[in-house]
């Protein structure tokens, strides 16, 4: 499974576009039978060897791939083993095109990774047939793996998603010794809100929380994720401690300014987070836990301070140390 800063999609999948079909295949005559076939429903584009594949592959990632068997160099075996075992392209269904019907090719073809295995002379329909069949399987798999990565009730990142982005964020930001902030954001005396208006409100505050959160946060490495229960959190690329702290006291008032009633807090009369901010160089050696920890001491911080505030510091592998800075909103 792919999960990078932006999973790596298709047009197809990411925005229900063409789907975009590669064909493979060291006979210009052979792809062109099967570019008049597909050209009218999908995208095509073509390979004529396993290298210019792999270099197709840098720059696009198709939704399936029809795949020559016999080609000078490398097989398409060969390429079809080397998609597999990358991460990045494993997923792309690969059906194999040949002239020969041998069924121990067959069941090397499928060994090697493929999803199907068409035998020329072929007949177009049955090939679009099973070309569609696998798109689906695909698309319906695609969805699942996106699905996967959102939390159902607000509908922004899950703490699946903001784990592995975390640990991609920090590994990037040590190996180019940039800065990477985190801020931890957790709804004030929400039990509260829950015991006076009923869970399913509660749950509405939440929705509405984090939609005033993410329309906020619109820079592309940027990431908003539900932690757990009533608490986000954010994953900063680039970002220091002053820019992670200005964000945060955005982040406090448009919470604010939702003007969510909440008569039973004792931080303001409507709802309000306390947002603990850490931020630093991470280190090949380090860890993200460790960051995320300063993040979730700078939030009791602001909780113990009277909530509704932000306090932030500069990122101490001990967890515990830097320089806390108080930087209430109000
Ligand atoms: P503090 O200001 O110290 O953060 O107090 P708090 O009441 O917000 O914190 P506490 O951890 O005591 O309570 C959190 C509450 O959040 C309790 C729990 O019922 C509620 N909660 C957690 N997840 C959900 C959810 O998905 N929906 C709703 N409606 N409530 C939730
Ligand atoms: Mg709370
Ligand atoms: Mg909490």
């Amino acid at each position: 499974m792919i999960i990078d800063r932006e999973p790596e999609q298709s047009a197809h999948a990411r925005m229900g576009g063409r789907p975009l079909l590669l064909i493979v295949d060291d006979q210009p005559s052979n792809i062109q039978v099967l570019f008049s076939i597909f050209k009218d429903d999908y995208d095509v584009c073509m390979a004529l060897s396993g290298e210019a594949t792999f270099t197709f592959l840098e720059q696009r990632l198709p939704d399936l791939i029809l795949l020559d068997v016999v080609m000078p160099e490398v097989s398409g075996f060969d390429v079809c083993r080397r998609l597999k075992g990358s991460e990045r392209t494993a997923d792309i269904p690969v059906i194999f095109v040949t002239a020969n019907s041998d069924p121990e090719e067959e069941a090397r073809g499928l060994v090697a990774g493929a999803v199907d295995f068409i035998v020329k002379p072929f007949h177009a329909t049955v090939v679009k047939a099973r070309v569609n069949t696998q798109l689906t399987v695909k698309r319906q798999a695609d969805q699942l793996r996106a699905m996967a990565m959102v939390d159902g009730l607000t509908g922004v990142a899950n703490r699946r998603r903001f784990d592995a982005v975390l640990e991609i964020e920090w590994r990037r930001a040590a190996r180019e010794g940039g800065e990477l902030a985190v801020i931890m954001i957790d709804v004030d005396f929400f039990k509260r809100y829950n015991d006076r208006f009923g869970h399913l409100e509660g749950d509405n505050c939440l929705r509405q929380v984090a939609g005033a959160l993410q329309q906020r946060l619109t820079r592309s490495p940027d990431l908003l994720a539900r932690y757990g229960g009533e608490e986000f959190v954010c994953v900063l690329p680039a970002t220091g401690l002053n820019g992670a702290l200005i964000l945060s006291n955005e982040l406090e008032q448009r919470v604010r300014a939702l003007g969510l009633p909440h008569p039973d807090s004792e931080a303001a009369a409507v709802v309000t987070v306390s947002i603990g901010a850490a931020a630093g160089r991470p280190s090949e050696g380090g860890s993200a836990a460790a960051l995320l920890a300063n993040a979730d001491t700078q939030l009791y911080c602001a909780k113990q301070n009277g909530r509704a505030r932000v306090c932030g510091q500069n990122f101490s592998a001990q967890g515990q140390h830097g320089d806390p800075v108080d930087a209430a909103a109000n």
